[in-house]
């Protein structure tokens, strides 16, 4: 496409059964906001789309679990994932949910075109059903091997392991998510999308049409479900949850979850338009709209094959001109995982990074998993705040903004003849709208980023190299010059640094008092510059004017200390070890004893009444107990886990005729019962109640 005339740009619906995290914000968001944001900045008509996913089967497990209803669930979470977004400044246009009634009519109007052109196959087949629940089970309701990777949980609808997508019926052993049960096949009616139809225009678009533009992990995924061959897919379920299937005997069926929720994108873009007073059809139905979808590589096929090929049917949409789907995002070395949780949820980051969305950000966008997965480790998190954002970028700007103020009451000195070196510095500046440009429009954010600091880093060595601290001393006239050039490279940071450090950008232009948005109406400024437009930076000659008046500094960045990353690291050693200790097993039963066996043990409640260390040994108290029968000695091995102040006065179940037996040379006489967790801590078993007297027989 040469100059599209405007950009649809869409970000993968968010599932709502809970809130994101740093891997979502670092495959799918970041990159799809400073992309829309960039778009902006150079004059470009974008509608920046996004929405949360409220339908499909994940949802109602989540909701029967909970003992609520889908609603209640998807009502919570569709509000905290909307915050989140704000939070962290990505800049929908529009955000919508598909449980709207807007979604609900576009969906259902869509499926109906394709019913009345006869784009579907309407089959009645055998699906699993388990009888049970008295439930047809399909996506999460059921799990067994993937056929190709021989994966033994892989989901009825796609398989997390090798990502293949199939159907319910392909898994080898399925078996039931609600019952366990082994599901039995019953017949049901579904209408399936051909996408085998498909595939000669799917061949020629994508493996002919695509082969240089996308990406390779996007193009080698789709040119291996291709080569596989396609098969049509049921786009309809047995379920009560969704949009309900609109054409005769779809009574008590809906729309499958992964046929309506990419429709979500059109039906925001619509809700969007009708709220501004435009029309949406130019953003999905003109061949000079440059159509770009946002995803992770788990969503590939249904963005790349099943939506164009719903779309494709439909006959009047435009297709996607690229899909820059991004690999995983892992943390500290693991996979990111919600049901173990394994993750930095963006409201906990918030809460404990108040005021940093931007290190997040930058942080995020640095280690982009890009082409391969990658790694997020708070390491690189504080290091890249601590090396980067503060000393070269923050540093810049704050010895700019300080020598101003000091030498010239903040009033942009007149500069004299440049130096070639200035000549030099602001030519390179100039170069750089295209720098970073260039690695936008190829989808390259980390390598945009970069360049951006590279700015940062021209600006710092500029101030380095010229040392206007000693010229001030010795050459007025040039010191002036310096801290005008140096005013300028500030301002183009002012301007570049929006799309990828947005509450920056905003600080910045307020310190050297630009107008932006929060500010356009206010009078106390009276003297702001206009701020400067992307290409701006390239074209105008001056973009801070000598005799302008700054703000003073305030810092943009703070160091990060070792303690608070410690902080991270041990709450993540804290989910680690819980999590262990969820799996670890349990041990299995002894052999059966009889109740004889059983009632020669005598077992009382007792009390602690004394309690000292054993000399030389790490592990054994030595306590007197009172039994209610007699006060006694008992050495128990409980040393680590209590001092003996600890246990004096302590409550205690005693197994009382156990043979006496010499620790240490000290005879104990019988035995304290206790139980340790998986971590190893020893925990008191004792009657609960505080008036079982001592003496008193458990039985
Ligand atoms: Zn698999």
């Amino acid at each position: 496409m040469s100059q599209p005339k405007r950009y649809t740009i869409t970000t993968a619906l968010p599932y709502t059964n809970g809130p994101i995290h740093i891997g979502h914000l670092a495959g799918v968001y970041v990159p799809a906001d400073i992309y829309a944001r960039y778009l902006r900045l150079t004059g470009h008509d974008v509608a920046f789309i996004g929405g949360s996913d409220e339908h499909g089967v994940p949802i109602t497990i989540k909701a029967k679990n909970e003992g609520v209803s889908p609603q209640d669930i998807v009502d919570k979470y569709h509000a905290i994932i909307k915050k989140s977004f704000e939070d962290f400044g990505i800049t929908y246009d529009n955000y919508s949910r598909t449980s709207a009634p807007i979604h609900h009519k576009t969906a259902s109007d869509f499926f109906k075109t394709l019913y009345d052109k006869g784009e579907f196959i309407e089959e009645t087949t055998e699906q699993l059903y388990d009888e049970q629940a008295n439930q047809f089970l399909a996506d999460r309701f059921v799990i067994g091997t993937c056929p190709k990777c021989g994966n033994e949980e892989s989901y009825g609808d796609q398989c997390e392991n090798c990502g293949t997508s199939h159907n319910a019926t392909d898994l080898i052993n399925p078996k039931s998510t609600l019952t366990g049960n082994t599901p039995t096949l019953k017949q049901t009616k579904h209408w399936f999308l051909p996408l085998d139809k498909h595939e000669d225009f799917l061949k020629e678009w994508i493996l002919e049409g695509h082969k240089k533009d996308w990406k390779p992990n996007v193009y080698g995924q789709v040119k291996s479900w291709i080569d596989d061959g396609l098969r049509p897919r049921a786009v309809t379920r047995d379920l009560d949850w969704g949009i309900p299937v609109p054409v005769k005997g779809g009574e008590g069926k809906v729309l499958y979850v992964w046929f309506d929720a990419p429709i979500g994108y059109i039906s925001s873009t619509i809700e969007w338009a009708e709220r501004e007073g435009k029309d949406w059809e130019p953003y999905w139905k003109d061949k000079n709209t440059k159509l770009v979808h946002f995803i992770g590589k788990d969503n590939i096929v249904f963005h790349c094959i099943i939506f164009p090929a719903m779309l494709k049917a439909e006959g009047s949409y435009i297709l996607p001109d690229n899909v820059p789907a991004n690999e995983f995002l892992n943390l500290e070395g693991n996979k990111l995982s919600t049901s173990k949780n394994w993750a930095v949820w963006l409201p906990e980051y918030l809460e404990e990074f108040p005021g940093q969305q931007d290190v997040l950000r930058y942080a995020l966008n640095a280690n982009a998993p890009e082409t391969k997965d990658n790694d997020f480790t708070w390491k690189d998190f504080q290091a890249r705040n601590n090396n980067e954002l503060v000393a070269i970028f923050g540093n810049f700007i704050n010895r700019v903004v300080v020598l101003t103020n000091k030498y010239y009451n903040g009033v942009v000195p007149e500069p004299a003849a440049f130096s070639q070196i200035d000549e030099e510095t602001l030519a390179a500046v100039r170069a750089y709208p295209d720098v970073i440009e260039s690695s936008i429009e190829r989808y390259r954010f980390r390598e945009a980023g970069q360049e951006l600091m590279n700015l940062a880093r021209l600006g710092n060595k500029y101030l380095a190299d010229e040392e206007p601290w000693k010229k001030i001393k010795e050459d007025e006239v040039r010191t002036k010059t310096i801290m005008y050039v140096a005013l300028q490279i500030a301002s183009a940071l002012a301007t570049l640094s929006e799309p990828f450090l947005p509450f920056t950008s905003e600080k910045l232009k307020k310190i050297l008092r630009f107008t932006q948005n929060d500010n356009k109406d206010s009078q106390c400024h009276a003297e702001l510059v206009e701020a400067s437009q992307w290409n701006d930076i390239s074209t105008k000659e001056v973009l801070l004017p000598a005799g302008h008046q700054i703000g003073k500094a305030e810092l943009l960045f703070s160091k990060i200390e070792d303690e608070t990353i410690q902080k991270q690291l041990d709450k993540l050693e804290a989910s680690k070890k819980a999590n262990e200790a969820a799996n670890k097993t349990v041990e299995p039963q002894k052999d059966t004893i009889t109740f004889e066996d059983f009632t020669k043990l005598d077992i009382r409640v007792g009390t602690i009444l004394e309690a000292e260390k054993m000399p030389k040994t790490k592990k054994l108290l030595k306590l007197k107990v009172d039994t209610g029968i007699d006060v006694r000695t008992i050495v128990s091995g409980i040393a680590e886990s209590f001092t003996a102040e600890e246990v004096i006065g302590k409550r205690v179940t005693v197994l009382v005729n156990l043979a006496p037996r010499a620790l240490r040379g000290v005879e104990s006489q019988g035995m304290i019962l206790m139980t340790e967790t998986p971590e190893g801590k020893l925990i008191f078993v004792n009657p609960d109640d505080t008036t079982a007297s001592n003496g008193l027989k458990i039985s």
